[in-house]
């Protein structure tokens, strides 16, 4: 059988620990064997990320920008026990932020769903896809302790000196305050990204926010949606036959819990965070969930939603056996690469990322599957296996495929 022939480069970003060894095994087992696989290279590893002061991480994110899909490995956010253990000469920011501020992008993270490992709630049929802004609100706060007898004030300063005040309150007792904001220009890529996500897979995308209780800071949010839903893309939704939905967070949730799923749940940026965790540990383990950041401008990239799995690398290193499922980053290569075959006009690399995908869940759902799921599955016939097997099981079904297409 021929390779598959690729024309443009995919940014490839490896990473750290166990997802750094499956990583190589998915290259080795299920990628070079039928693809002539193109990639222009970035070491996201934490020592070369410390050798390089981080320029590794902006260097691949320019390259994502400039050929518009990359695929990477789960990469270390290092703490104080990494300073140690790696001997950084810096406590490096996490790659995932790095990358997502140069894209001004948002993160959409979707599980994989498989017969046999149900969700939690039982009238999900379909996945849920979380949309989560990515700045502002909380995570950008000012907040302070406050004693009894002061006064709190909100003031902006205009550029001419000029103040507008208002009273947000007068202590009687001791208690805190706290200062948020956000940009209408965030606010509007955000919604883009969304738009255009929602576009390209097909799906509804609902948002919601608390805009009766803020009726400037959550109202500005409902707005912007609103105005660019209007004048960029309703008729685009309408010939798509899809749905753009607002509604109050509250019976969002309600709404989410009744559905079947199949939709882009559009969140700011603590909501996302919260009902990102809700979703996921609903849907399964976290080894099956999805995660793709996306630009308003249309620059893909494509990842795991879990870590490094750090506890399994260090097992892997003893030389005990590991059992981590693969199955998430997989489906960041077959994302990757099925972007790319679109971009490219490239049937046979679309396809054969369908044929992968399928190939995957079909091991897990003949019962062949990684330690994580297996605890979680209704099967009767389980067989839990170690890292590698799991892949090379996958391969067995991926070249049956492949065969039956010829
Ligand atoms: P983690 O790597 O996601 O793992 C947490 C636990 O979840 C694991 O110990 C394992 O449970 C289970 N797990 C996660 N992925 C699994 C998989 N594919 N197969 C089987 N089990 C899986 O999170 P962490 O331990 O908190 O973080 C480790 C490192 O990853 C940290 O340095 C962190 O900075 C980094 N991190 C990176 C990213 C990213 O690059 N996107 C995201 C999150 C964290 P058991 O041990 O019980 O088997
Ligand atoms: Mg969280």
């Amino acid at each position: 059988m021929d390779k598959i022939q690729m024309k443009t480069p995919l940014v490839e970003m490896d990473g750290d620990e166990m997802t750094r060894i499956i990583w190589k095994m998915i290259k080795d087992i299920l990628l070079t064997p039928y693809i002539d696989l193109k990639t222009e290279y970035y070491d996201l590893g934490l020592e070369c990320r410390n050798e390089t002061d981080d320029q590794v991480t902006i260097d691949a994110a320019n390259a994502n920008k400039k050929y518009g899909v990359a695929v990477k490995c789960a990469t270390i956010t290092p703490n104080a026990a990494r300073m140690d253990e790696y001997h950084l000469k810096e406590m490096w920011k996490s790659p995932n932020g790095t990358i997502r501020a140069m894209l001004d992008g948002t993160v959409f993270r979707a599980p994989i769903l498989v017969k046999g490992i149900t969700p939690f709630v039982p009238g999900w049929k379909q996945p849920i896809t979380i949309a989560r802004h990515a700045y502002g609100d909380v995570y950008k706060n000012t907040e302070m302790k406050v004693p009894a007898g002061c006064k709190a004030e909100l003031v902006v300063t205009a550029p001419d000196g000029t103040e507008t005040r208002e009273l947000i309150h007068e202590y009687k007792g001791d208690g805190v305050v706290q200062g948020i904001h956000n940009l209408d220009d965030s606010i509007g890529s955000f919604a883009r990204a969304c738009f255009n996500y929602a576009l390209d897979t097909h799906q509804d995308i609902w948002f919601a926010t608390k805009d009766t209780i803020s009726k400037q800071y959550d109202h500005r949010f409902k707005d912007i949606f609103s105005e660019i839903y209007q004048a960029e893309y309703a008729e685009r939704f309408a010939k798509a036959g899809i749905e753009y939905f607002y509604t109050l967070i509250d019976d969002a949730v309600a709404r989410v819990m009744r559905s079947e799923g199949g939709f882009i749940w559009a969140c700011k940026n603590y909501d996302g965070d919260v009902m990102s965790d809700m979703v996921a540990t609903a849907f399964g383990s976290l080894g099956l969930m999805t995660s793709v950041l996306v630009s308003p401008d249309g620059v893909y990239e494509y990842e795991a939603a879990h870590g490094t799995v750090q506890r399994h690398y260090y097992k892997y290193l003893k030389g005990e056996r590991t059992s981590t499922n693969s199955m998430a980053t997989i489906f960041a290569w077959t994302g990757a690469l099925r972007k790319r075959g679109e971009l490219d006009h490239l049937p046979d690399l679309m396809q054969f990322a369908d044929h992968l995908e399928a190939a995957s869940i079909a091991t897990i759902e003949d019962g062949k599957m990684t330690g994580d799921l297996a605890s979680l599955s209704s099967l009767p016939n389980i067989e839990v296996t170690d890292t590698e097997t799991f892949l090379l099981e996958i391969k067995n079904r991926l070249e049956e495929r492949l065969k039956n297409k010829e």
